[in-house]
Formats: structure tokens, sequence, C-alpha cells
């Protein structure tokens, strides 16, 4: 392994500034990394090299100049391949999109590439972000870097696996319910999924508008929280985009870092959430939880237990809403505006027959399962019956965060009721996959923000992970929690294990 993979943003930027090292050179080892482990994980769909390339170039111009470098200057970033990235595929991992170029650029990828970051590439992803260990790709299968038998989780599982291995130093994924804190628990990464509104989603494929938020995977909060910092910010191309004025504190993410472990948490109230760590939940990931509590209470924190009695419902209602959502959606992919158009040879086909066989080929079982159960919902004579209950029960759980937040600062639970499950082990039982979600859903549905860090190696040795959640807007304290726990515990360091066996 090169020394230059498996560094921290920080430790990169030095290097370059000391001019140690090129931005062409840190390139290169990332590059080589991918050529080296990909063949086994299977984390790209595509690579943007020549992009990363130029963009290369020009930093290592802008250090010959001794110009000061911006946030990400040389840092390699992979790219969730449901965010478009101009001139590149789309595919959203589905075939439905497998011939659609991007013609323009996500606010995201727009803001990673003025902060001077390396694209190293797209990532595979559950199709449309539907699942929980990107077994749903309809392009390849990727593998869990700590055991190559497990899946990576899902629906972002090609950025986390390729962070995990060090293919690069961060990645963004997108998490509905779950899809950036469930896979960065089962790779053993840090992952965050923001405020709803706070990062742009121009750009980013819709799954369920409400619910969809992009997010940073690192391998540290701290870079997790300096990534965010650059994609973080108003913008007028998406109209749930939170305004400047309400953004308190939470400009500079990075700042929230700057303390000690015991400054950082003296005082602060930390809830355990009662109903998800109990039954249901592996035994050895409720004793890391246990123990990343009593973490927090030696930094001075005050621990109590809180309950979210509607939190029950969680898995039920989100199932209604982001299928109601996506089946809206999805509607667009008719053939005529995106990607594939399947007339199966018939050219005199009807337009309906053209829509037809587009939609049946072009998407996959789970996706077609997600439609028809959106489109039942939506339906009218079921809509007050399924949708509308749906909604209201959202708002009950959303009243429960409330009501909670009043006596604590952030609250802690597992990120996943088991830890990284076997490739095949769950595909014949969507329902069992529904379950990895359970406790990572409830912040879509309250909008919240929600960080997993790593907390500790569970069943079969493979990592746990630690949820952390917010009030709304209060990201930076959650990173702050975050980065304490990371400052006080070296579970985040314990990385690459599997690579012994891979390289
Ligand atoms: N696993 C959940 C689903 O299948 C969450 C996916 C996501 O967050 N994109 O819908």
């Amino acid at each position: 392994m090169s020394e230059l993979v498996g560094r921290s943003i920080s430790e990169l930027k030095n290097l370059l500034a000391e001019k140690s090292v090129s931005a062409k050179e840190i390139l290169a080892a990332h590059l080589k990394q991918v050529q080296s482990l990909d063949g086994d994980i299977k984390a790209f769909t595509c690579l943007t090299e020549e992009r990363a390339r130029k963009q290369a170039d020009k930093v290592d111009e802008m250090i010959a100049r001794g110009e000061e470098l911006p946030a990400l200057a040389g840092i390699p970033v992979a790219i969730k391949d449901n965010i478009c990235v101009a001139g590149y595929p789309t595919t959203c991992s589905s075939k439905i999109l497998a011939n659609f170029i991007a013609p323009y650029e996500a606010t995201v990828a727009q803001r990673l590439d003025q902060a001077g970051a390396l694209f190293i590439g797209k990532t595979n992803m559950d199709e449309f972000a539907m699942g929980s260990s990107t077994e749903n790709s309809a392009l390849k299968i990727t593998a869990n870097p700590w055991n190559l038998e497990r899946v990576p989780g899902g629906s972002s599982g090609g950025s986390t696996a390729a962070v995990a291995s060090g293919m690069t130093v961060v990645a963004l994924g997108s998490d509905t319910g779950g899809s950036i804190r469930q896979p960065a628990a089962f790779c053993g990464v840090s992952g965050m999924k923001p405020t709803y509104g706070m990062v742009s989603r121009f750009g980013l494929v819709a799954y369920a508008s409400s619910l969809d938020q992009i997010g940073p995977l690192a391998r540290s909060v701290e870079d997790a929280a300096i990534t965010l910092s650059v994609i973080a910010g108003y913008d007028k191309k998406d109209s749930t985009s939170i305004p400047d004025r309400q953004r308190n504190q939470t400009a500079q993410f990075e700042t929230a870092l700057t303390q000690s472990a015991d400054k950082l948490m003296k005082g602060l109230r930390v809830g355990i959430i009662t109903e998800l760590t109990g039954e249901g939940i592996e035994p050895e990931i409720v004793s890391s939880i246990r123990a990343a509590a009593s973490t927090f209470e030696k930094l001075g924190a005050k621990v109590v237990d809180v309950s979210l009695p509607y939190a029950k419902f969680a898995l039920p209602v989100y199932y209604l809403i982001a299928t109601a959502e996506a089946s809206a959606n999805l509607a667009r992919y008719d053939g005529v505006k995106y990607g594939l158009r399947e007339t199966e040879g018939d050219c005199s086909a009807s337009i309906l027959q053209m829509y037809m066989s587009t939609r049946s080929r072009g998407f996959g079982a789970e996706v077609k399962r997600r439609i028809m159960l959106g489109t039942y919902a939506l339906s009218s004579g079921y809509y007050d019956a399924y949708y509308k209950k749906a909604q209201q029960v959202r708002r009950l759980i959303k009243n429960d965060f409330d009501s909670v937040f009043q006596n604590c600062d952030v609250l802690i639970s597992p990120t996943s009721p088991t830890v990284a499950f076997k490739i095949g082990e769950k595909t014949d039982d969507p329902l069992s996959m529904y379950l990895s979600d359970i406790a990572t859903i409830p912040a879509n549905l309250a909008g919240l923000p929600g960080i997993s860090i790593p907390a500790g190696l569970g069943k079969d040795k493979l990592p746990v992970g630690l949820q952390i959640l917010g009030n709304a807007l209060s990201d930076a304290v959650v990173l702050k929690v975050a980065h304490a726990f990371q400052q006080s515990t070296d579970f985040h360091n314990r990385q690459f294990p599997g690579l012994a066996a891979v390289g």
C-alpha cells in the first residue's frame, strides 16, 4: 500500500503545502489502489480519471505559484452514481439509465470542484438508491472490504467501500432512509446525513424527494466535517434548500472540532433511545453502544434514557411515503426523455407498447415492487388510508423528537441492528432487508442530522456503527460529539483489515 493511501485530508494537505508530494502523485497513488483492489471490491461504476488529472495539474500549478490552496485541493473524492458530474454517465446503477450522460453538474459536484477536489470516479449503488446492501445494482455487486463475502451495506455501498479500502479519501453518498449511515456502519467508516435542506439536491437523481439528502463518507469525523463544509450551503436551484439566515452556527463545520474531547462534551446531555437498544439488535452491538455511552459520561456528558414511542411505526410509514414519492419521481423514465428506449425490434410499436417494454426491461425487481406499492398507496380510494395516514404518523414521529430534544443535545443508538450480512443472505426476503434501516429511518422522516461512526467490532469481528442524531440545524453539535468520541477512542483507526487478504 502506498504511503499516500489511508491519509487524512490535513495530512495530505500538509504534504502538498510543504511540497513533499504533488497532487499528481496523490492521484496516482489512489488510482493504483483502485487498480489493485477494485477488481475484487467493485466499488466503481466508472472512473473519471481524465477530469481528476486536469484538476491535479491545476492544483500543482497553484502550489508552484505559491497560492493558498482551497479546502479539498488535491484530495481524491468518489461520487455516488446518482449525482450528476457533467460529461460522465449517471446510471443510478439501473439499466434504464445505462447510456445516460449527465449534461450538467450537480451543485455538490460544482462545490467540490471549486474546492480543488480530484474526482476519482462514480460509485455503485442499489438501483435508484433502493436497498440496503448494494445488491440491487443492475451493474455489479460491491463487496465489503472487511470481508469480501459480506455486503458493504447500501444504498451508497460503492462510495463507502471505496473510502474503507483507501481507494479514495472521501466520497459522497445520498441518504433517504439510512443509505449513508448504514453502509458507514457496515464498513467501519464515518458517514453523515445532514439536516434536510442543508446540502443542495440539485443534480441528485430523486428517489423520495422529501427524504433524500446528500452527505459525506470519510475515515474520520474531521474529514467528513471538512467535506460537509464544502458541499453545504444555500442553493437557489433547490427549492428545499435552507436559506442562509437560518443556518446559524453551521457554516464552518470543522470549527466544531477545534476543542479537546472533554471541553466538547462537558455539560452535554446525551439520550440513549431505549426502543433501539433492546430486542432485535445483536447483543454485541448493544454492548458497544452502552460502552460508547460510558465514554461520553467519562468525558463529562450526562447520559439519560429517552423514549420515542412512535418510532416503532417508522418503517411502515417510510415504505409508504418513500414508495409514493418514488412512483411519481420515476414516472419520467418512459423511453422518451431519458436513457433506454425499448421497442423490442418492432418499429411500428405503439407509444404505449414502447413505454411498457422500456419500463419492464429497464427497471429491476425492487424498483418495480416500489413503483407498484407507491402507486397503490396514492391511488384514489386508498390515499386516505395509506398515504395520508403515513403523513400523519410522520408528524407524530417528529413530535417525539421535538419533545426529547427539549432535554437532550444529541441522541445515540446503534446504526444498524446487525453487522454486515452475507452477500445473498437477504435478497429473497425484502422485509428482512427493510429491517436493516429501522434505526436510521426515523431521522429522515423528521429531517434531522445524523452520523454513523465506528464503535467497535461485533459478531464475526465486523464493524459496529454508533449513530448520533441531533436536532434540526444542529449538524455542528452532532459532528462535535462524534469528534469527541473519535478523540478518545481508536475504533476509526482500525482500517483495511481485509486488504491483506485481497492484496
Ligand atoms: N434502505 C432504504 C431503502 O431501501 C434506504 C435507502 C436510502 O437511504 N436511499 O429505501
